[in-house]
């Protein structure tokens, strides 16, 4: 059984509680032991894990890092330290742990990801780069970090990218797959969040194609993902999150200031140029209500 230790540093537990959302959990349980998880019954208390030296195979950090923040009175950073040479791998649970995230604007001194500030590398744990797996988003969707979890316990190599993300999850946009790739594509854009119809990159500052996440791919709850009900992705994989000026696209002289990745200015103006010459009326606003 593969023993698996979760850490809290300084977080809200979005992750705890979109993890407990995996429809498959009681299978998930059966396969893993906890021998501490903040929420959920494990074999040892917060107190034992500090005081003592556990047997474990992973260590899940949740939540971003500060020298100054304590677990059970000991720094966050001394517990990775005394766990992190026995583990086979470390799992950063989430944006804060993996780039700081949300914290990094709080008031604790020098809040950072494990490995990185936001698109910096952060020196202070550099041994451990080799062992670590990033599993970003605020929150995480369930189903990544499970999958990622199976695959350590199947022995299974994944291929990293620069952040340390499996490329299995994280090397294409939240743009593939969206249901409105076609709106984006003669550029009809949404006038109202939650509508059907409409892609929402040109007015409303959907960030999706380029962010780096399967949220349409694998959908979440195996239902749905936000751009497939009308609220623009905001980037929450990404170590720029969190951004301000949400759902508002920037914009100058009419070309959105930031443009899918990998497509040039010039490229972008000469098929805005192409798909603005047509109108599609099955594409264009109110089709729905005829
Ligand atoms: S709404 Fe967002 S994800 Fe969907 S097609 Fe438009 S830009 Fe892409
Ligand atoms: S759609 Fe975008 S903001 Fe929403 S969870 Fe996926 S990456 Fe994060």
């Amino acid at each position: 059984m593969i023993k698996l230790l979760w850490l809290s540093g300084i977080t809200c537990n979005a992750n705890t509680h979109s993890f407990l959302n995996y429809p498959f959990i009681e299978q998930f349980l059966n396969d893993f032991e906890f021998i501490y998880h903040p929420v959920l019954d494990s074999s040892y208390t917060l107190q034992e894990i500090v005081s003592n030296e556990i047997e474990c195979d992973v260590l899940l950090i949740e939540g971003s890092i500060s020298p100054e923040f304590q677990r059970a009175d000991v720094s966050i950073e001394d517990i990775i330290r005394k766990y992190a040479p026995k583990v086979q791998k470390i799992v950063t649970v989430g944006t804060c742990a993996t780039f700081g995230g949300i914290f990094s604007q709080s008031d604790y001194k020098d809040v950072t990801g494990l490995h990185f500030d936001k698109e910096q590398k952060n020196q202070k744990f550099e041994n451990l780069f080799d062992k670590t797996i990033s599993i970003s988003g605020c929150p995480i969707h369930p189903e990544i970090l499970v999958n990622t979890l199976y695959a350590i316990k199947g022995d299974i190599a994944l291929r990293l990218d620069n952040f340390l993300r499996p490329k299995e999850f994280y090397a294409y946009t939240v743009h593939n797959g969206c249901v409105r790739n076609e709106y984006f594509e003669y550029k009809v854009d949404a006038h109202q969040f939650g509508e059907l119809e409409g892609c929402m990159f040109y007015d409303h500052g959907c960030q999706a194609p380029f962010t780096h996440a399967s949220c349409n791919k694998i959908l979440w709850n195996e239902v749905n993902s936000k751009t497939r009900v009308g609220l623009p992705c905001f980037g929450c994989t990404e170590p720029t999150f969190p951004k301000a000026n949400l759902f508002t696209t920037k914009k100058n002289m009419g070309v959105p200031e930031n443009l899918p990745l990998g497509v040039g200015k010039r490229v972008y103006l000469t098929l805005a140029g192409i798909t603005k010459a047509f109108k599609i009326p099955r594409l264009e606003k109110k089709l729905l209500d005829d």
